[in-house]
C-alpha cells in the first residue's frame, strides 16, 4: 500500500493522538503540529521513537509550511472550561488555523479534513439534528467563540472548496470520550469519572435532566479514517446526489441520555462508588438536547457506532484508574 503523508494538527489532544496512533499503525508517515495549549506530550508518548512519526510545536494561528498527501484539521480546544479560558485565541484558532491549513492545501494540493462540532447547531429547536438544520447559535455569548468559530471555519472550508476547487470533507463531530482525555479537561464524562473514583460529589449542572449523545472515540475514528479515504468523485457524487455541495456529515452515536442518567451509569460501573449527586447552575446557553441524525454517515461509510456507553465508560474509568 502506498504510505501517506499525513499532517494532524491538533494531534496531542485526546481524538488527534487516537489518530495519529491509528495512521501509524496503518503505516502512514504522520506529523503531529500542537502548540500544547490542551494536549499534552504524554499522549503522544508512545509514538515518540516511532521513525514514521514527528512532532512540531507550533502555533496554527501563524501560516506552516509542508509536503503532505492529507491533513487533518483538529487545532482548537474543545472543552467549554479551556475554549472560553482565552476566547479570542479559541476565535482566532478556529478561523486563521483553519485559512492556514487550507492555504498550505491550495499550494501543495493535499486533502484537507477538517473537524468541525454539533455546537455549530447551538441550542438546537429541532430534534434529532440533521446536516441541514443551520443552527440556533447566540453570536455573542460565552460559547460563541467556540460555536461562532467553528461556523466560520465550516464557511471557510466550503468557499476554499467552490472557489479554488479544494478537495475538503467535514464532520460534525458530537460528545466523544474515552481515554487520553485531559484530567482537566471539564468536559462531563471525564468530571464524573474522576469524581466517582476519587468518591467526591458529583457535579451536576442545573438539573441534570439535559440530554447528549456520547460517542466512544474508536467509533470516531473509524468514521474519519474511512471518510478521508473515500476517492473524490465518489464523495462528490453521493453528496451532488442529494443536492450538497459541501461534503459534510454528522459523526456521533444517537443513544441519548439525561446527564443524571450518565452520572448513574457511571457510579454503577464503578464499584463500592461513594458519591453522591450535586446540583450546581447550569452554566449559560448550555443546549438543551443533542442527538445526531446519522444517517448521511451510515449511507456514505457503511458506519454505525459500535461500541454501547457502557462498555466504552469502563474502558475509560480503566484508563482514569490506572493513572491515579
Ligand atoms: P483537545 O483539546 O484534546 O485537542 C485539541 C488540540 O488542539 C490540543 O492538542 C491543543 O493543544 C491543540 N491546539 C489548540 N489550539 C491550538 C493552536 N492555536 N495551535 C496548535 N494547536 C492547538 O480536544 P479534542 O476533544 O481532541 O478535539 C479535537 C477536535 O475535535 C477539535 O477541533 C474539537 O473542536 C473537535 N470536536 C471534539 C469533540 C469532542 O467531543 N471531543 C466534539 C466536537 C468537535
Ligand atoms: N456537565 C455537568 N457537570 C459537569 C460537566 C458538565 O452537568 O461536571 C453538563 C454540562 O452542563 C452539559 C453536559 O454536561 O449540559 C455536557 O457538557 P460538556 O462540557 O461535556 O460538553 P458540551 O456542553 O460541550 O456538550
Amino acid at each position: 500500500m502506498l504510505v501517506k503523508k499525513i499532517l494532524i494538527t491538533g494531534g496531542a489532544g485526546f481524538i488527534g493522538s487516537h489518530l495519529a496512533r491509528r495512521l501509524i499503525a496503518r503505516g502512514d508517515e504522520v506529523t503531529v503540529l500542537d502548540n500544547l495549549f490542551t494536549g499534552t506530550r504524554s499522549n503522544i508518548y508512545d509514538l515518540q521513537d516511532n521513525h514514521r512519526f514527528s512532532f512540531v510545536l507550533h502555533d496554527v494561528t501563524q501560516p506552516f509550511w509542508g509536503q503532505f498527501d492529507e491533513i487533518y484539521n483538529l487545532a482548537c480546544p474543545a472543552s467549554p472550561i479551556h475554549y472560553q479560558r482565552n476566547p479570542v485565541e479559541t476565535l482566532k484558532t478556529s478561523f486563521l488555523g483553519t485559512m492556514n491549513v487550507l492555504e498550505l492545501a491550495l499550494k501543495t494540493k493535499a486533502r484537507v479534513f477538517h473537524t468541525s462540532t454539533s455546537e455549530i447547531y447551538g441550542d438546537p429547536e429541532i430534534h434529532p439534528q440533521p446536516e441541514s438544520y443551520w443552527g440556533h447559535v447566540n453570536p455573542i455569548g460565552i460559547r460563541s467563540c467556540y460555536d461562532e468559530g467553528k461556523r466560520a471555519s465550516e464557511t471557510l472550508c466550503a468557499d476554499y472548496a467552490r472557489e479554488y476547487g479544494i478537495d475538503v470533507r467535514m464532520i460534525r463531530i458530537f460528545n466523544t470520550y474515552g481515554p487520553y482525555m485531559h484530567q482537566q479537561d471539564g468536559r462531563v464524562i471525564s468530571n464524573f469519572i474522576l469524581q466517582a473514583l476519587r468518591g467526591r460529589d458529583i457535579t451536576l449542572y442545573g438539573e441534570g435532566d439535559q440530554t447528549r449523545s456520547f460517542q466512544y472515540v474508536d467509533d470516531l475514528v473509524d468514521a474519519m479514517v474511512m471518510f478521508m479515504g473515500l476517492p473524490s468523485e465518489t464523495v462528490q457524487a453521493f453528496f451532488e446526489k442529494r443536492g450538497m455541495r459541501i461534503p459534510v456529515i454528522n459523526v456521533g452515536n444517537p443513544d441519548e441520555y439525561t446527564i443524571l442518567q450518565l452520572a448513574e451509569e457511571i457510579m454503577k460501573l464503578i464499584p463500592g462508588c461513594v458519591s453522591r449527586c450535586v446540583y450546581l447552575p447550569l452554566p449559560k446557553d448550555d443546549p438543551r438536547r443533542r442527538k445526531p441524525d446519522i444517517r448521511l454517515a451510515a449511507e456514505l461509510l457503511q458506519w454505525h457506532p459500535r461500541v454501547p456507553l457502557q462498555e466504552g465508560l469502563s474502558k475509560t474509568i480503566a484508563y482514569f484508574s490506572q493513572r491515579m
